[in-house]
């Protein structure tokens, strides 16, 4: 062992001891994926290698063949993975193996329960990498040296994983990183040539460079290292670059949990080889879940990068629209220079028309999954609908298709599950109707029992029930579908067109024509709070409603203005009632005018109530309807 100089003691970040100890005590079931995430860390370090080797061949030092070696000491109960990627200085061994530099890994980790399956599976979800070291190990030693440094900056990293590590500064001839793994008691299992290799072979076979472990029959002699023969145990080739046909589901699945940094198999992927004018290979997945900061603006998103099966970049989020950013994998270009930047891609055309190609695969991708796998499309929904339903504003193109990926909870299904597609709502359609009627408001349970929905009811006629914070604002950008145009039921002058009968018609006029005198005296009294009084012909049992002016905003959009500091601008309802209501009967036929007053205003204030509105003056409110209350029991 070389001398170790300027030794120092540090304290892991309070995020990194608290994973350390939810992981060491959580993932006890699934030990063995230490290797994978540790192997998964060596191709990632190679491959950033080659990448930053186009433009500076020095850092190669002369050996460009790129590997990682596996070895044992069943004696000393040691696993050693040694690779000759970027390695890394003392400062990127402090920085990136002593913090976690995630957005939102605080929030994350208060959210996990204490319950130690659940938050196994959450943990999986955050993706731990190098700490899984900790699961078997409970001493590691980092040796590492990065590209191109001078051999004396090489840097000793230790920790038994116990909120404190250390660094020294090291001689390091060769470059790269070796990772030395002591043993548990109880993990020496581990320290085994055939077990090893088994489990590279399970999770790593897709790891495009080779992965060697000593040959069985040398393997127990490791004192000598000379006496070492060593050999590939993986496949060692891009596993994209490989026709379809070969490639079997779980090799595609191990691919994606290196890709993704995901511990959970993904739900669908897509493996195409374009050719002909571009050529390039895509290999594009859907994750099962969401990640943690799927909602944080700096979550990682886009693709990995190759141009000739070189690493470039990750997260080029170039590729795909904002919209699909949940979507993981990889894009292998041809047409692409080795020295692409960030900024070339953001001008280069031939991007424009492999972002509009990918984003169709991914559409195609996950419309075979709705139609074929309706039960995982659920799933899929559920983690990722929110983000899809920034595609019609984001994406106008394909705005149709988006729509028809969209699910939505309706008056068929009083659960509120968003289970509903558009072409299944249209299939459904009553005889005469020729629109999509929806509601939106704050939750389930208040859209459903909406006044605006009783006149639907009455006829049986479908009305999607829109609750999510951002689907006012999406169906601002969904005008029709299927030639459908959508209509929003609490809002301007309702219209059932040929599902309202010529009598039903008639009967509207004479009724609206009989209440003119009450309209008047609405109007007089309720005077400024609305932008109109009239009859409704949306209500069967409510006494009053209010409407939406056609282009006013509506709760949701004024409440996300409002939130975002923005001046809302001022906009009234339409007071709309309902002729054959006992209590407007009632009202019609008042003659004390004071009375005519607080009963009308209690009417449109419980019209707003409904509404999911709150009150201006809700103290006003309860003195009205005591004074009545009083009346009548008195
Ligand atoms: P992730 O790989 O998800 O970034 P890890 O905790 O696995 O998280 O690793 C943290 C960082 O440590 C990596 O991003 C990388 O910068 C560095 N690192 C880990 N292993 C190696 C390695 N073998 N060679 C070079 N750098 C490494």
């Amino acid at each position: 062992m070389s001398v170790e100089t300027q030794k120092e003691t540090l304290g892991f970040q309070t995020e990194v001891k608290q994973l350390l100890q939810l992981m060491i005590h959580s993932l006890y079931s699934n030990k063995e994926i230490f290797l994978r995430e540790l192997i998964s860390n060596a191709s990632d370090a190679a491959d950033k290698l080659r990448f930053e080797g186009l433009s500076k061949p020095d850092l190669f030092e002369g050996d460009a063949e790129l590997k990682i070696r596996i070895s044992f000491d069943k004696d000393a109960k040691t696993i050693t993975l040694e690779d000759n990627g970027i390695g890394m200085s003392r400062e990127d061994a402090i920085t990136h193996l002593g913090t976690i530099a995630k957005s939102g890994t605080a929030d994350f980790l208060k959210s996990l329960s204490g319950d130690q399956k659940k938050d196994s599976h959450l943990i999986g979800q955050f993706g731990v990498g190098f700490y899984s070291a900790f699961i078997v190990a409970d001493k590691v030693d980092v040796f590492s040296r990065r590209a191109g440094l001078p051999a004396a900056e090489g840097v000793h990293w230790a920790s038994r994983g116990e909120g404190e590590f250390e660094v020294a500064t090291i001689d390091k001839p060769e470059r790269g990183t070796r990772v030395v793994l002591h043993l548990k008691s109880g993990e020496d299992e581990f320290a085994d040539g055939w077990r090893l290799r088994n489990i590279v072979k399970k999770y790593s076979d897709h790891i495009a460079l080779p992965i060697e472990l000593p040959k069985q029959n040398f393997g127990d002699d490791q004192d000598n290292p000379t006496a070492v023969e060593w050999e590939t145990v993986n496949r060692a080739s891009a596993l994209w670059t490989r026709p379809r046909s070969e490639v079997k589901d779980n090799e595609y699945q191990e691919f994606y949990k290196h890709v993704a940094h995901d511990f959970e198999d993904p739900l669908s992927w897509s493996h195409n080889k374009v050719e002909g004018k571009l050529e390039y290979t895509s290999l594009l997945y859907v994750p099962s879940h969401a990640p943690f900061d799927l909602y944080h603006r700096d979550a990682p998103k886009g693709l990995k990068l190759y141009v000739q099966r070189v690493f470039i970049m990750d997260q080029a989020d170039e590729f795909l629209p904002l919209y699909l950013r949940f979507i993981k994998g990889v894009v292998d270009s041809n047409d692409l220079s080795l020295n692409v930047s960030r900024e070339i891609l953001q001008k280069d055309p031939v991007i424009d028309s492999m972002k509009s190609a990918l984003t169709k695969r991914v559409l195609d991708m996950l419309e075979k999954l709705a139609k074929q796998e309706p039960e995982q499309y659920k799933g899929f929904w559920k983690a990722f609908g929110q983000v899809l339903k920034e595609g019609p504003a984001e994406d106008f193109a394909n705005r149709e298709r988006i729509a028809g990926l969209l699910r939505f909870a309706s008056t068929r299904d009083d659960s509120g599950d968003q289970g509903v597609a558009l072409a299944d709502y249209v299939e459904r359609m009553q005889e005469g109707q020729d629109k999509i009627y929806y509601l939106t408001g704050e939750s389930h349970t208040q859209v459903k029992s909406s006044p605006h929905l009783e006149i639907f009811r009455k006829k049986g006629i479908e009305v999607l029930l829109l609750t999510d914070r951002i689907d006012e604002w999406l169906m601002g950008y969904l005008t029709d579908f299927d030639g459908k145009p959508f209509v929003d039921v609490a809002r301007g002058d309702l219209d059932l067109g040929k599902l309202d009968t010529e009598e039903e018609r008639q009967a509207q006029d004479e009724v609206a024509k009989a209440k003119e005198g009450l309209i008047e005296r609405l109007k007089a009294v309720l005077g400024e709070q609305v932008a109109e009084v009239r009859v409704s012909h949306r209500l069967t049992d409510s006494p009053a409603v209010l409407a939406i002016g056609e282009q006013d905003l509506g709760l949701q959009m004024r409440q996300i203005l409002e939130a975002s500091g923005q001046k809302v601008p001022d906009s009234k309802p339409i007071f709309e009632i309902n002729p054959v209501h006992p209590l407007i009967l009632k009202l019609d036929s008042e003659t004390d005018e004071d009375r005519f007053s607080d009963l009308s205003r209690i009417l449109f204030d419980q019209a707003a109530l409904a509404a999911g509105d709150g009150l201006k003056d809700p103290a006003d409110y309860v003195q009205r309807l005591n004074r009545l209350l009083v009346e009548l029991s008195a």
